[in-house]
């Protein structure tokens, strides 16, 4: 594996990497790499000739510069993780990502302005830059997204559709710790006791689930199911619970289609989000 930090140097890898037959399998992440992300890089490694991942914390997709400064850096341990998988790993500074006098962002419209985006306004436009930029520079064949943020994976899908970009987006599963929470950088910030407590998130999916499996259609009784549970846990506070169709991300106010449960909130100072979708056949 290679470790790239230039434009420059990328260019000349992508360049030299034999023929354009070649199929890149490509994921971006902000690092602090997890068996989450590994996920991914394993499934990029099986499907495609050369793997990229990129690690770069982007500072246009976060709204709390404190959040920002905070953000967990690990890169030597991220490059030791994914040496077996991965051909390149680009890790570029924010200078090199947006040289001075970069103006130009995407703007990823309405599907930006809820859920996250009405927490974390100007995020998605964020992101979405950042991977358009990536995209642009190494021409991936695929590139493989979390459910995890499940907004972000239906909006990144959204642009390439809009934008007409030649690249196929692979969705990945949640990876899980054994307790049930979701693998996330972010939980580094939370100490042994809080990572048990932040389970709730996950019982309370699950709940919700179930609710709708056993034939809950009415969306406000099922969001009181899921707050009962989440209430249990007094650390935890409730930015917004979501239930959204699966296929336009639209709110729904009867379960008859597949959905998805959307969680968002703050376990102590650390954002957590989680997700479960209900797919029809499991209705
Ligand atoms: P991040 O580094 O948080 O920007 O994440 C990079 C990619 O990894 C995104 O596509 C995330 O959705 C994905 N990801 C993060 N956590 C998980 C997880 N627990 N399971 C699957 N994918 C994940």
């Amino acid at each position: 594996m290679t470790t790239i930090n230039t434009v420059d140097e990328l260019n000349n890898f992508i360049r030299n990497s034999g023929n354009n037959r070649k199929s890149i399998g490509f994921i971006p992440t902000m690092g602090a790499l997890h068996e989450g992300h590994l996920s991914l890089i394993q499934r990029a490694k099986a499907e495609n000739d050369v793997v990229i991942v990129s690690v770069f914390v982007n500072p246009k997709q976060f709204t709390n510069s404190d959040d920002l400064k905070r953000y967990p850096r690990t890169l030597e341990r991220d490059a030791a993780l994914i040496e077996k998988y991965a051909d390149v790993l680009f890790a570029p500074d924010a200078e090199e990502m947006y040289p001075h006098g970069s103006e130009v962002n995407v703007d990823v419209g309405t599907l930006g302005k809820v859920s996250e985006g009405v927490y974390r306004p100007g995020h998605f436009n964020g992101m979405a830059t950042v991977v358009l930029k990536l995209f642009n520079m190494i021409s991936p064949t695929r590139a493989y997204f979390g459910k995890k943020d499940y907004q972000q994976y239906l909006i990144v899908q959204q642009m390439v559709r809009d934008l007409n970009l030649d690249v196929e987006i692979i969705g990945g599963e949640t990876v899980r710790a054994p307790s049930g929470l979701a693998l996330s950088s972010r939980n580094m910030r939370l100490s042994r006791e809080e990572q048990e407590k932040a389970t709730v998130i996950y019982r309370a999916l699950c709940h919700g689930k179930q609710m709708i499996q056993k034939g809950k259609t009415n969306v406000g009784k099922v969001l009181n199911g899921i707050k009962e549970i989440l209430t249990q846990e007094p650390s935890w506070k409730t930015e917004y619970i979501e239930i959204r169709s699966i296929k336009d991300f639209s709110e729904v106010a009867n379960v008859d289609s597949s959905v998805v449960v959307l969680i968002a909130g703050y376990l102590g100072e650390v954002r957590l989000i989680d997700n479960m979708e209900v797919t029809h056949s499991l209705l």
